[in-house]
């Protein structure tokens, strides 16, 4: 395996969003794009070497195959079709599990060892079947999950509270998409309690705003595909920080999609939780004692992943 070397497969919005990120922060040395349209990842490849001037690494970027898959470190699959306004993400799954299967057999057959990170929607459904199909150990198996829901909230809550958005440690949980949830309980600002700051008189955040904090989270996507079609840049950077996690063996706490194994009361399914990351993967499932209410939340969403993989035939 090359270290440094990362392979991404779907170079449309999202994929070639992750690529601009990496090559703007120099996360990696080898950079190859796959895709089903060859000519358009030749021509994104071609656009990025233009930038390397510019860029803080000498990098290598070419459009390539899934021979190239091999001696990988780690393969981000960003394939798929794309949310339309009137569609949920789990409106995609029949669609992206088609391609998700064609995908996963062909890096398969090409004999790679390294390490899967999922965005394709509905991301914790296609990380479960990635997982399935690969047979790669599960924290070998990734979804980029509610990473940038997480990065979403933190961003809301510092423009509310005025605080550096680097001193907010807050973290939405479950699934990515309707049914995630915000885990109030271990939610921070600085060495604040988030509660402990609504519970106040005269403060900048109420209980009241904590619960539309997380109804906008969890339909911002929606307002930006009625904007402008489609999300991307926000899960491109989100993507390009999972990735230096992993490349520079962080221990970073992330809420990426980890399979469950009896954590949270759950086993054999994906979901978003607090997870540490590392050169190897998931390297710790983070088992949170939860609110009782959020336990009901993060159960629910459970049930919601499971009901539609039982759907599947793949
Ligand atoms: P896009 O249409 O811009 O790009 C998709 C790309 O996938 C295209 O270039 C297409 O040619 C390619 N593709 C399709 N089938 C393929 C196959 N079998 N093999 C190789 N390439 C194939 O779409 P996008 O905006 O980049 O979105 C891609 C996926 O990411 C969608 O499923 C979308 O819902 C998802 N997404 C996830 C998140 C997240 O937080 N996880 C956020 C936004 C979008």
């Amino acid at each position: 395996m090359i270290k440094n070397k990362v392979v991404i497969v779907g170079t449309g919005m999202v994929g070639m969003s992750y690529a601009y990120s990496m090559l703007n922060q120099g996360t990696c040395e080898e950079l190859v794009l796959i895709d089903i349209d060859k000519k358009r990842s030749e021509g994104e490849a071609i656009d990025l070497n233009h930038g390397l001037s510019f860029a803080p690494r000498k990098m290598k970027i070419y459009a390539g195959d899934y021979s190239d898959c091999k001696d990988a470190y780690l393969i981000c699959i960003t394939a798929g079709a794309i949310q339309t306004p009137e569609e949920t993400r789990l409106d995609l799954l029949h669609k992206n599990t088609k391609i998700m299967k064609y995908i996963v057999e062909e890096i398969k057959k090409s004999g790679f060892k390294g390490i899967l990170l999922i965005a394709t929607n509905p991301v914790d459904i296609m990380t479960y079947i990635a997982w399935k199909l690969s047979g790669y150990d599960k924290n070998k198996v990734i979804g980029s999950g509610t990473t940038l829901d997480s990065s979403r909230l933190r961003y809301t809550l510092s423009e509310i509270l005025d605080i550096n958005l680097k001193d907010i440690n807050a973290y939405v949980m479950g699934e990515h998409g309707d049914s995630q949830f915000v885990a109030w309980s271990y939610a921070l600002c600085g060495v604040q309690p988030i509660y402990q700051i609504a519970a106040k008189k005269n403060t900048l955040i109420t209980f009241e705003d904590l619960s539309k904090i997380e109804d906008e989270v969890r339909n911002i996507a929606y307002k930006i595909i009625d904007c402008k079609k489609s999300t991307y840049y926000g899960i491109g950077v989100a993507l390009a920080r999972i990735t230096k996690a992993i490349l520079e063996n962080e221990n970073s706490v992330l809420t990426v999609s980890s399979y469950l194994k009896g954590e949270y009361g759950h086993e054999d399914v994906y979901i978003s939780v607090p997870s540490i990351v590392n050169k190897d993967g998931i390297r710790e499932v983070i088992h949170l004692p939860l609110a009782e209410n959020e336990k009901i939340k993060l159960d629910k969403s459970i049930e919601i992943m499971k009901e539609n993989i039982n759907k599947l035939n793949f």
